[in-house]
Parts: C-alpha cells; sequence; structure tokens
C-alpha cells in the first residue's frame, strides 16, 4: 500500500457559522418557569471524575447542569468546569460533520463528507492493512470511557494495541509504585480517605488549582475538622496557602526530603511497629538503607530546614495511621518517578495508613456482567515485547512508544484511531514524531467533539456529538459505595455528529463484526446490565444515581491477617521484582539537573476553570479564564525590567520560544522558578476563542526524561529564560 506523506492541515474555515466570537456559542437563556422544565441525569465528561449531574432543559433548550444529590462521588455539587458542560454541547467550533483529507494540486485539505463514505473508507483500509500486514497492526490511542468503544471494535477486528496517554504522562509512576509495593495500585477516584485524615501531606499536589471534585470536597472536610496540613510546594500554591506546614522544596529534590522523614520515623521509633511486622516484608533492608539520610543532608538537597523536617515527620506520626501522605496524580515530573512514588508509598506504609480510616480505605465497585457476545479473538503477537520492549514492569501502553512504533515502513503499526487525546499537546516533545508517525500509517482516524490540533493529522476525523447527547457506558468506579451512574442523552446530537457507540457498531458491520456489537442500540446494553443487577434503564433514567451494599469492610479490621498481590505476598518495603529486573529495590535519590545560567526552572500545573487544553475553547469556561499568564517572583520582574500585565515570551533550554504570555507577578514563586497553566496557547485556528491565546508550555518541555521502570515521560526537567519585547531578556 502507497504511504501518504500528509500535510498537516488547519481546519480554519470548515464549519464556520459566524464571526462573532466572544461567549457567542451560548444561547441567551431566560431564567425557566416560561416553559416544559426535564430533568436528565448525565455524567459529566469534563473530567476523568466523572461526577454525576443533572440536565435541566426549558423547552428542550438547555438551561444548568447541577450535581446529582444522590452522588457520593460528588457528594452533589459539580466543579466550576462541570457547571460550564454546556458550553461544550453550545460552542460554535465544535466538529460538525465527517472530514475526508483529499489531495488537489499537491495540497491537502478536508472535504465534508457523508458517514457512509467515511466509515467505508475506514472500514476498506482497515481490510487492506489487514490482508497486507496482519490483523493485529492497528492501535488505538484514547481518553475517556468513549474510547472503549473502539478497543472492541480494534479487539474483535484482532489489533490488541492501546494506550491511554493518563498512564505514560500522569498517573503511570504512581500506579506502578503502589502496585510494586502493596499488589494494587491507587485507582480513580483516588482512594484517598481524607474526610477522616487527621493529617495530610501534600507533595506537589495542587488540590484546590486542581478541581478533583471528591478531593477538593474531602480535604476541606478535613481541615474543617482541624487536621494537620503539611504542603510541600517551590510555590505557594492555593493549598500551601491552607496549610499549617509549607516546605518550599527545591525542585527535584523530593526524594531526598521522603528518605529523611523516613529516617527520622524509624530512628525515632516513630513507625506503626505492629503494622510493619504484621503485613510488610524488607524492613530491616529499609532501616539500613535509609541511615545516611538524616535531615541534615536532606536540608543540603532541598533547602528545608532540619527542624522542620523532624517537625513535620512527629506530626505525621502523632496522628497516623489517620494520616495520609498523598499520593498525587499528575506523577511525570523527572524521570526517577516511579522511585519518588515508591518512597510515598513506604513511607505511608510505616505509618500504617493502607487499608486504614484516614489513610487508604478499600475500594469496592458493582459486580455488572458485560452484555452476551462473543470474546473476542486472541491478537496473534505479543504487542508489548514488540512496542516497548524496554518496559517490561509497565501495565500499559506507552502512548509515546505507540506513536514511536508507527514511524517508517517496517514500522509494526499500520493504522491508528485516536480517541478524545490532543496528542500534539498531551504527549511532550512530540509533533516531530507525529508528523513522521502521520506521513508512515497507512490509516489515521480521529474521533473528537473539537477541531483541536490532533485532527490536522488525521486521514479522516469523526465528529463525535458532546456527552450531553449519548449514551456511554455505565459509571461504575471502585469507591466508598460501589454505585452505578447513567449518562444519557439530554438532547439530540447537534449537526451531524454521532455517539462513539454508533460508530464503532457501523464500522463493525462493514468488517463482517456485527457479532460482537450484537445489540440493536447502545440503551439496549445499559438496560440488559442494569437489569442483572436489579434495576432497569427506565429506574436509572429517573434516578440517575443508584447505591449498592458493600460486601467486604472498608479497612483493615484490628488484627487481621491479609495477603497481598505482591511476590512475597506482604506489602514489599524492599522489592524483589525491581531487584531482579535491575532496578533500585529501594528508592534512590538522584540529585537534580542544575539549572543552566540565567535560567529558571519551568512549572506548570493546572487551572481551576479548565481541564488540561480540552476546554479552553468552552465558551463558558473562555470566559472565566480566557488566558494563562505565567508567574514570575518580585526579583526576577525587577531584574527584567517588567511589570505585572506584561506580555512576555518565554525561551527553553533548547531555544524553543513560546507564544506570548502575560506576566503576574508574585511573591507565591520562588526566585529561580517560573509557573504557568497548562492547556493555552493553541495552534488550531479552527478552536477560534482559545486560538493562539496564552502560552503553551508543553512546547517547552523538549528535554523528556524517560522513567526506566514506568516508561513513563518526565517533563519538570526544563528551563526558561524570559524574553521581553525590547528583546531584553536573558538575565
Ligand atoms: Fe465534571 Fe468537575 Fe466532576 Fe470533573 S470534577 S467530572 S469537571 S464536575
Amino acid at each position: 500500500m502507497q504511504i501518504n506523506r500528509r500535510q498537516f492541515i488547519k481546519l480554519s474555515g470548515l464549519g464556520a457559522a459566524t464571526p462573532s466570537l466572544f461567549l457567542g456559542g451560548c444561547a441567551e437563556r431566560p431564567l425557566p418557569g416560561q416553559g416544559e422544565v426535564a430533568v436528565t441525569p448525565t455524567v459529566c465528561d469534563i473530567c476523568f471524575w466523572k461526577c454525576a449531574g443533572l440536565v435541566h432543559s426549558e423547552n428542550g433548550k438547555p438551561w444548568k447542569i447541577t450535581g446529582n444529590p444522590d452522588d457520593p462521588h460528588s457528594d452533589g455539587r459539580l466543579c466550576t468546569r462541570g457547571s460550564g458542560g454546556i458550553g461544550a454541547y453550545e460552542d460554535r467550533d465544535r466538529l460538525k460533520q465527517p472530514l475526508l483529507r483529499v489531495r488537489r494540486d499537491g495540497k491537502d485539505s478536508f472535504e465534508p463528507v457523508s458517514w457512509d463514505e467515511a466509515l467505508s473508507f475506514i472500514a476498506d483500509r482497515m481490510q487492506q492493512i489487514g490482508q497486507e500486514h496482519g490483523k493485529d497492526r492497528l492501535a488505538l490511542l484514547s481518553h475517556g470511557s468513549g474510547g472503549s468503544h473502539f478497543e472492541r471494535l480494534l479487539k474483535a477486528y484482532g489489533s490488541h494495541i492501546y494506550a491511554h496517554p493518563s498512564y505514560a504522562q500522569c498517573r503511570g509512576p504512581r500506579e506502578v509504585a503502589f502496585a510494586l509495593t502493596y499488589g494494587e495500585s491507587v485507582g480513580s477516584p483516588d482512594r484517598t480517605d481524607m474526610e477522616h485524615s487527621r493529617c495530610v501531606v501534600l507533595i506537589g499536589s495542587h488540590i484546590g488549582e486542581n478541581l478533583h471534585n471528591g478531593q477538593v470536597q474531602t480535604l476541606t472536610q478535613a481541615l474543617d475538622s482541624g487536621a494537620t496540613l503539611i504542603t510541600v510546594d517551590p510555590r505557594f500554591s492555593v493549598a500551601a496557602g491552607k496549610s499549617d506546614h509549607w516546605l518550599p522544596i527545591r525542585p527535584g529534590t523530593d526524594i531526598a526530603l521522603l528518605l529523611a522523614w523516613m529516617n527520622v520515623l524509624i530512628n525515632e521509633q516513630l513507625f506503626d511497629a505492629d503494622y510493619v511486622a504484621r503485613y510488610t516484608s524488607g524492613f530491616e533492608q529499609l532501616r539500613e538503607h535509609v541511615q545516611p539520610f538524616n535531615p541534615e543532608w536532606a536540608f543540603l538537597e532541598t533547602g528545608i530546614d532540619p527542624a522542620l523536617i523532624r517537625k513535620t515527620a512527629r506530626a505525621m506520626a502523632q496522628h497516623a495511621p489517620a494520616t495520609l501522605v498523598h499520593p498525587g496524580r499528575h506523577t511525570t515530573w523527572y524521570g526517577d518517578d516511579t522511585q519518588r512514588m515508591r518512597a510515598i508509598a513506604i513511607l505511608n506504609a510505616l505509618l500504617g495508613s493502607w487499608g486504614r480510616k484516614g489513610g487508604f480505605y478499600i475500594q469496592e465497585k458493582v459486580e455488572l456482567p458485560d452484555f452476551p457476545a462473543p470474546k473476542p479473538p486472541k491478537s496473534k503477537t505479543d504487542w508489548k515485547a514488540i512496542v516497548q520492549p524496554d518496559f517490561p514492569l509497565a501495565p500499559s501502553g506507552l502512548s509515546q512508544a505507540v506513536i514511536e512504533a508507527s514511524i517508517g515502513e517496517e514500522a509494526h503499526i499500520k493504522g491508528l484511531f485516536v480517541y478524545a487525546t490532543n496528542l500534539p499537546i498531551t504527549v511532550p516533545n512530540i509533533r516531530e514524531r507525529l508528523q513522521r508517525a502521520a506521513d508512515s500509517l497507512e490509516l489515521l482516524v480521529v474521533v473528537d467533539t473539537q477541531p483541536a490540533e490532533i485532527t490536522g493529522y488525521a486521514d479522516v476525523v469523526l465528529p463525535e456529538c458532546t456527552y450531553l447527547e449519548r449514551h456511554d457506558n455505565l459509571r461504575n468506579s471502585p469507591e466508598r459505595v460501589p454505585t452505578l451512574a447513567l449518562r444519557t442523552p439530554a438532547f439530540e446530537p447537534r449537526h451531524d455528529s454521532k455517539p462513539g457507540w454508533w460508530m464503532a457498531q457501523q464500522l463493525a458491520q462493514r468488517l463482517g463484526l456485527e457479532k460482537y456489537f450484537p445489540w440493536k442500540d447502545y440503551a439496549e446494553v445499559l438496560d440488559w446490565q442494569l437489569q442483572q443487577v436489579g434495576t432497569s434503564l427506565e429506574e436509572m433514567q429517573r434516578i440517575g444515581v443508584k447505591r449498592f451494599p458493600r460486601r467486604t469492610a472498608m479497612y483493615f479490621q484490628q488484627g487481621e491477617t491479609r495477603s497481598f498481590n505482591t511476590q512475597s505476598g506482604k506489602i514489599e518495603l524492599y522489592s524483589g521484582l525491581l531487584a531482579e529486573f535491575g532496578h533500585d529495590a529501594l528508592p534512590r535519590y538522584t540529585p537534580p539537573q542544575p539549572p543552566p545560567p540565567n535560567h529558571y526552572q519551568l512549572i506548570y500545573g493546572r487551572a481551576p476553570a479548565h481541564t488540561f487544553g480540552r476546554t479552553t475553547n468552552n465558551p463558558l469556561l473562555f470566559e472565566l479564564m480566557p488566558e494563562n499568564h505565567v508567574w514570575i517572583s518580585p526579583s526576577a520582574a525587577v531584574e527584567h525590567g517588567i511589570s505585572n500585565g506584561d506580555y512576555i515570551q518565554l525561551k527553553n533550554q533548547d531555544g524553543v520560544v513560546s507564544n506570548r504570555i502575560r506576566v503576574r507577578v508574585t511573591e507565591r514563586i520562588a526566585p529561580n522558578a517560573v509557573f504557568m497553566a497548562h492547556g493555552f496557547g493553541h495552534n488550531a485556528k479552527g478552536m477560534r476563542l482559545t486560538h493562539g491565546v496564552g502560552a503553551d508550555d508543553s512546547s517547552l518541555i523538549t528535554n523528556v526524561k524517560i522513567d526506566p521502570i514506568a516508561g513513563t515521560t518526565g517533563m519538570r526537567a526544563n528551563f526558561v529564560t524570559l524574553v521581553t519585547d525590547s528583546g531584553g531578556s536573558e538575565a
């Protein structure tokens, strides 16, 4: 098959409705009372927390979304972004019809086509790939629950290659480290029992800026009941402002602090000796390992006063086991991230907080059977051994490895589906590799609701309707109370958009795989599943959320013996598996790379109004926060002659220069660092509100540190100088 050289296509004009931009999109909506109000249950899709909500409409027009009061996930409240979900539905820039890449006069562009043309094109290309290379040569990169429909399709075809950037670009090190230590991961939502914590330790975790609903609420409950809060952050974050102890650590030295805390707990006999003896293995190796790392040693690395290190270690011990050293979520920082997360896991074990009230609770979900259908055929190859052979301990696909395995004529992957993930700004330093992959692939399909940058690489763009217009899988996340929540359409799909489940089923029919999708529509699947657990679609359409009784206790019982899913059957302080694979069995501290002269450490993070770059074109959320700012210290501002509100650019250690970004001068950032919110600086012209607004941190992350254990992408080892209009930039 001929390999196409793809030109990146900017979706500038397609689907443009009117030139009016600001807050355009959203219809005027008078207060209700004049028409018929309907309420439809949903599960929010604005971030992965999946809060259950209620969509209120009047005469079929959207009015507002509120939290479902029966939902333990959200306690009946939505965050700012969830409340702005109607903006996603009304966004005038959303994708409106299927698009097919065509080349005329040597120039690529997209042409609107019918669904039949788009789906038949994809099915034909899949068949060609299967015949010429094998049916195991297709892959999926996805984010969000809707990706499961395409995973089912590719598995039915014979390809099992899939990855989610939420692993390699976010929580992978955490999941690997906790699985190595406890035999199971933290999970999502995180199994943190903060509502009962008496002491919470946040290490680079920005709860409050990062609005994971349940986390914000339970941290607030802990603080309201007088819990001690210890925050480790080079930035005076929102959480730092609420803390009893703020430890403004030197970036990249967290493992040194964690080792010093262990040193104090062990040497002052403050650890939970009974828990350690009953449940753990490797304590003697750990004791010996941490001896050199006393607080005085850690001070030289971290800049944290040894007395404060001792004081905070004692505070943790005082409240244990109701002390939670929070595992964080975005954990891909410096490339030694699995070791840092292992140190956090081990510290929690010393405090006896895993499985204990106020620490980490035991999650449960509903036992929900799958709709009866044949099992997909087994893949004829071990794809992980082919695509990511250097990372045998990575339990998930690595997005960057899947892209890499799509480059060149000999590449294993020949066809790629990308579902709801904007790879150019999600996977660091990937644009050139992504373009090469696009040049090599014989089929690249993008399924999305908006014309994000990734659509420019596609052969075919399939417009999905938003979560307010479709059914999806039931939410059945492991948590305190086993609960099901329903997402059901509140509105008909706008334009010519369709739900993902429909696209996958239609493709299956064209490929002769309909036996794997044996339902009339997705309502039939949901109703069948719900009936197996004693409810129905009809009931769930009324209530939205249903709670089920727990089958097991939420915490370890007094004196209970337990077996853990590790090699030794114990909580592994010393990891035999890591030693077997040639890695450090106990966390090792590696000093961070020093900044080049006159550079600032680049720190990025979240803003409460947005979820990555996926919401910056949402007209309601755009109005709340249209652009990001770069935080710089007053001393840096004076040095560069910069004032609050000025626009500057950032130039990284490899010479990459950002879009212009507005300055916020603040004492809340260390003098040697800058901070910016992630998700801005889009160059996709079709996202007209957010195009060119603010700066993109991911373009500045060109130094990517791969974690040797988890295979994940460390992104914090990047540095910038400040470029001003006068050119008077680099200090
Ligand atoms: Fe939606 Fe906010 Fe819940 Fe995320 S935390 S699912 S954005 S309401």
